[in-house]
């Protein structure tokens, strides 16, 4: 597998022999400038595909025939009230990746989250679109947070982390393995955040289910919740269980 840690130095070995070649004349600037750019464009691919695992390996895919409905960036009213009605009243439990701020702002959905039997994972306390580019303490403290938020509200210790955006650097990467948290990602992206029409959604993402196993959504996209009811039924008709990502977390 292609990782930071095996392409980094590789990588700054070429840049200085492309410059030192171009310093003496026996190459043209370009070629120090294309290294530099190829490396670039390999950090920005493995910071926005946490499946790739080239910062720090995720969770992906579960065991096969089986499927995980994740819910990022809650928990909210109404929506995420909605979604938890709709896998109650069909016998599902899912994973809810939530933020810290939205767990002390709806300590009651966070709490129903549990009763009911789902996983509650870390999406750090406030969400913020610098994660990517936090430094290790900050992004330490982000999780650390979260973690407790769940913990003061629930009673539980969650155990999964999902990164906002799924974003991941060489200081965020650093922050999820002390935090001790398991990074969960996914192998099927919906988009439902981008999405206009639901029914458009439902159609995409049911051409794009084939063998998936962990499917991403945001319960706040009111989008989300007839595309869960669309996926149990799918679900239901391929024989394909429903699980959650992790076993709920414990009293510890
Ligand atoms: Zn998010």
């Amino acid at each position: 597998m292609l990782t930071h840690r095996i392409t980094f130095w590789p990588f700054m070995f070429v840049h200085l022999i492309a410059i030192a070649c171009w310093t003496l004349g026996y190459i043209g600037g370009w070629v120090p400038i294309l290294s530099v750019v190829l490396h670039l464009a390999l950090l920005t691919y493995g910071s926005l595909t946490p499946d790739a695992g080239f910062f720090i390996p995720h969770s992906v895919n579960l065991e096969k025939g089986t499927l995980a409905l994740t819910y990022d960036d809650g928990p909210v009213p109404t929506h995420t009230e909605a979604i938890l009605d709709l896998l109650k009243s069909e016998g599902v439990k899912a994973t809810f990746f939530c933020i810290g701020d939205r767990v002390l702002k709806h300590p009651e959905l966070a709490k129903r989250i549990v009763a009911e039997g789902h996983v509650l994972g870390v999406h750090t306390q406030g969400h913020s679109w610098r994660w990517g580019f936090m430094g290790k303490r900050e992004a330490l403290s982000e999780i650390e947070r979260c973690v407790e938020s769940i913990r003061s509200v629930t009673g539980k210790t969650p155990k999964l982390f999902r990164p906002p955006f799924g974003a991941t650097s060489p200081n965020t990467a650093y922050a999820i393995h002390k935090s001790g948290l398991i990074p969960v990602a996914w192998d099927l992206r919906t988009f439902d955040t981008n999405a206009k029409e639901p029914s458009r959604l439902i159609e995409k993402c049911l051409a794009r289910m084939g063998s998936a196993t962990n499917i991403l959504m945001h319960d706040p996209v009111p989008a989300a919740l007839l595309l869960t009811k669309a996926l149990i039924q799918r679900a239901k008709e391929r024989g394909t269980r429903l699980v959650t990502v992790d076993p709920p977390a414990t009293n510890k």
